[in-house]
């Protein structure tokens, strides 16, 4: 070990990996570097250091990297036994799982999140979900119709198959949970995939390469680019990639969309929320104010789905305001990497500033800064760190209600009853999540029906399995990641007529 990040230790794998990350296109095994020698810079976001160069991949290596994905669709990947493809999903899990020091730290410098989210959270997840689709790679099954035609019989089935090179694109808040909610799925459904990290967070995903590798899958069945929204245009409009996934923000998911349109590729969008978060007086409010602080600060506030509105009944609004801005100001910051951090840094400077303007503007507008408001001090100003921040008295058209923050930055409102706050809560241009905190169970249900989102939780916040489809409505997306819905989003159906007399 040496200390080689803002006094904080780095394992010794992490640095030996690090010191190779120009090479960092993964193209049929090989790790390469960019054809025209282009490289970006990766850095810790709470020291400002850098950590490694990487390859920004330039036109000709994200058509490199596609072509050797459709050659290994066409030539192994497709027609492999589904067992052997569930086998190589269930042994990238378990690489995943051996691995998860190295993964997770490497996770932690280049994201900022504490260590512990990315060791129980991301990896842990991560590897869940990888075993998760190894095991429906064999129960991917097609159906016998039963027709009616107007002469003789006939047998009809239908056959759920591949669609072939899937362009996976993903941002930097959770870089490999996200990134295996689409190989999953893709790859048990017998695709190939070219995957595109976001160049805040690329470091795990060329890590996962080597992984997949030696789990057994076929060189170009997992390729990597990396860089910024170029390469991510270009794969989109590749001719010879056949599905777009896209996660990330809402502006890009529309350019990500028009880009698809001259060849109709398929496309599923992972985007935006603005979430309400929403606790009756009724609710066991120790819960509900857990609730709300977990919705809003678990990692950073760099969360899709975070309860970034939390709209409290009038009766328990001053309580639950106090109880939450009470544990907001005990949130200890801190290295993602050092013992005690319970928040990191947010993930560039240029997302600090965006997370800083949206709190001026709100507080020009008039809203009040209850907590937070500000970058941290006390040693911290290295790194990209914002307090945790508690907004009151906002209107229902300020920016700060409508907008999507990305930080840990909670706005707080009161409502009267319960039609009133399902208004408020589905006048928004999103619809990704919502959490509804209660003890009676008549309004739950009532209520997560009224939602305009695509989860709901009642009683819980943030939670989420493989088996549970996870996506927006509204101008949060469309397409489900996670659950047998995003396995069926990776193949197209043929039906096979045979007639029989
Ligand atoms: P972003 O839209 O800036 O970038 C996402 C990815 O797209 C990156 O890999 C980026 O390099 C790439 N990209 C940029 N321009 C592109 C282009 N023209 N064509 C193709 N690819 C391009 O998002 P971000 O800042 O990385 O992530 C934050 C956003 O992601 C937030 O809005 C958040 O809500 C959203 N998000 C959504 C979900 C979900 O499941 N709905 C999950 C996580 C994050």
């Amino acid at each position: 070990m040496s200390a080689a990040s803002g006094g904080v230790e780095i394992p010794e794998n992490v640095q030996h990996f690090l010191a190779g990350s120009r090479r960092s296109i993964v193209i049929d095994g090989d790790r390469r570097e960019s054809q025209g020698g282009e490289t970006f810079e990766t850095v810790d976001p709470a020291t400002g250091e850098i950590l490694g160069e990487l390859a920004a991949a330039s036109e000709a290596d994200v058509d490199a990297a596609v072509r050797s994905s459709h050659r290994a669709f066409e030539e192994e990947w497709r027609d492999l036994k589904p067992a052997a493809r569930g086998r190589c999903l269930i042994r990238l899990a378990d690489l995943i799982e051996s691995n998860i020091d190295e993964l997770a730290a490497l996770e932690t410098l280049d994201n900022g999140k504490p260590l512990t989210e990315s060791l129980y959270v991301d990896l842990s997840i991560a590897a869940e979900t990888y075993r998760y689709y190894g095991g429906w790679a064999t129960k991917l099954a097609g159906q016998v119709l039963p027709v009616s035609p107007v002469v003789g019989s006939a047998f009809v089935y239908t056959r759920r198959e591949p669609l072939g090179v899937v362009a996976a694109i993903v941002p930097w808040n959770f870089p490999m949970l996200l990134t295996s909610w689409k190989l999953g799925p893709a790859l048990a459904a017998g695709n190939t995939v070219v995957l595109k990290p976001s160049p805040e967070t690329s470091l795990t995903a060329i890590r996962l390469a080597e992984l997949a590798l030696e789990a057994g899958f076929p060189p170009g069945v997992l390729n990597v680019v990396t860089g910024a929204g170029g390469p991510g245009a270009a794969l989109v409009r590749h001719p010879l990639v056949t599905k777009v996934s896209f996660t990330g923000s809402t502006e890009t998911g529309r350019r990500v969309l028009a880009d698809t349109v001259p060849s109709l590729k398929q496309v599923h969008l992972e985007l935006g929320g603005k979430s309400p978060n929403i606790i009756f007086a009724d609710a066991d409010l120790d819960s509900a104010v857990q609730g709300a602080y977990l919705g809003i600060f678990f990692n950073q506030g760099e969360v899709c789905c975070a309860g970034s509105r939390v709209y409290v009944q009038q009766a328990v609004y001053d309580q639950v305001v106090a109880d939450l801005a009470d544990n907001a100001k005990r949130i200890q910051l801190g290295h993602g990497l050092a013992d005690g951090t319970e928040m990191g840094p947010l993930v560039s400077p240029a997302h600090l500033r965006r997370v800083e303007g949206f709190v001026e503007r709100a507080a020009e507008e008039g809203a009040t800064i209850l907590c937070g408001g500000s970058r941290a001090g006390g040693g911290l100003e290295a790194g990209n760190f914002y307090l945790p921040t508690l907004i009151a008295d906002a209107g229902a058209q300020m920016e700060i209600v409508r907008e999507e923050v990305f930080g840990p930055v909670v706005v707080v409102l009161p409502f009267d009853d319960e039609e009133e706050v399902v208004r408020l809560a589905n006048d928004s241009r999103y619809g990704l999540a919502a959490g509804i905190w209660t003890r009676d169970l008549a309004r739950a249900h009532r209520t997560a029906a009224a939602l305009q989102a695509g989860t709901v939780w009642i009683n819980a916040y943030n939670v989420l399995d493989p088996s549970t489809p996870f996506g927006g409505y509204k101008e949060s997306g469309f397409g489900r990641d996670l659950g047998e819905e995003a396995l069926l989003h990776y193949t197209q159906t043929k039906c096979v007529w045979v007639q029989l007399d």
